[in-house]
């Protein structure tokens, strides 16, 4: 299913090689403000003196999603890329704008939906192009780490295209908590990679701007079973045992029916049954008390933490496995 014979180039970014054994920092020019200041986008190459794939890390496309950008910065001090075999490209944060204005969006836009992405474009289209060009080209697979929305909390979960059957086996490999395929959103990063043969896992796991240890534990170790799994690392790195991931077949998020003051009496990645209370939609003055209930038997894997709710809010999302 993957290329045996990995071939194991000199790494070329911006006009900078990075050689076989060799690591480097290279910082991507991406806009210059109205101040003068110069934007970068600091990418890390991690090259193996072995052949093996070359795998491409990012975090912070969305820039208030923080478990992706503290998962990646975690394995940076750990050293978790010091690897022997293949490569691997890291990118902290690539939405630097979005990041240091607390938002997901760059600008105004989201360069999730601005791929490919032009030279002349907007801001987010031209980081969309950039990253294609200089990145994405050396890479045989990527893992893209997001965080979940905001109040909406994600438990661990990898989502993968459902026709790459390269991005299913991945999925099974990295091992979270839960996988799902998910259709290919236009302008995507997962959706462009796709047009260009380049699987893509999507990691999400908790709410942005919240930091959550168990997402950015979970996020790590499933990378380090992917780099395990290619040999890029050596035996001695111990990777915490996980249950087999739950693979969700069929999945529905629960609507509000009344609008009104919302807590859940269940928690996150909890296994449920159907018709089990899964919390409470109250009026404000004490005599409404509508209770949610369980649609089927299955597993919550997102909940709303927002209290306010109106009426057809997405509140939890709840999947079953069919296998
Ligand atoms: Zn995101």
């Amino acid at each position: 299913m993957f290329k045996k014979d990995f071939k194991n180039d000199v790494v070329e970014i911006r006009g900078q090689k990075i050689a076989l054994g060799e690591s480097k920092l290279i910082k991507i020019t991406v806009d210059r403000l109205p101040t003068g200041t110069l934007i970068e986008i600091p990418v890390y190459v991690f090259n193996g003196e072995k052949a093996g794939p070359t795998i491409l890390l990012q975090g912070g496309l969305h820039g208030d999603e923080v478990n992706s950008i503290e998962l990646i910065r975690r394995m940076l001090i750990d050293k978790s890329y010091k690897i022997y075999r293949g490569c691997v490209i890291v990118v902290p944060l690539l939405n630097v704008f979005g990041f240091l204005n607390f938002s997901r969006d760059m600008h105004g836009k989201d360069v999730n939906r601005s791929f490919p992405g032009s030279k002349r474009g907007s801001l987010a289209s031209r980081v969309a192009y950039y990253h294609m060009k200089e990145l994405v080209k050396n890479v045989d697979f990527a893992i893209d780490f997001h965080t979940g929305g905001a109040q909406r909390n994600n438990f661990a979960q990898i989502r993968y295209t459902l026709q790459d059957d390269r991005a299913k086996k991945l999925a099974h490999i990295f091992n979270a908590p839960f996988m799902m395929s998910s259709k290919l959103i236009p302008k995507s990063f997962r959706n462009e990679c796709y047009k260009n043969n380049i699987p893509v896992l999507v990691f999400e796991g908790g709410e942005s701007l919240r930091l959550d240890e168990i997402s950015i534990e979970k996020g790590i170790n499933g990378t380090l079973n992917i780099l395990r799994y290619f040999n890029m690392i050596h035996k001695s790195v111990v990777i915490p045992s996980m249950d087999k991931s739950i693979e969700i077949t069929t999945r529905k998020w629960i609507r509000a029916k009344i609008a009104g003051m919302f807590s859940t009496v269940i928690k996150n990645g909890d296994e449920v049954t159907k018709g089990q209370i899964l919390g409470h939609i109250m009026d404000t003055y004490g005599e409404t008390n509508y209770a949610v209930k369980a649609p089927f038997d299955g597993f919550i894997f997102a909940i709303n933490n927002f209290p306010i709710i109106n009426m057809g809010d997405a509140i939890f999302h709840i999947g079953k496995s069919e296998i």
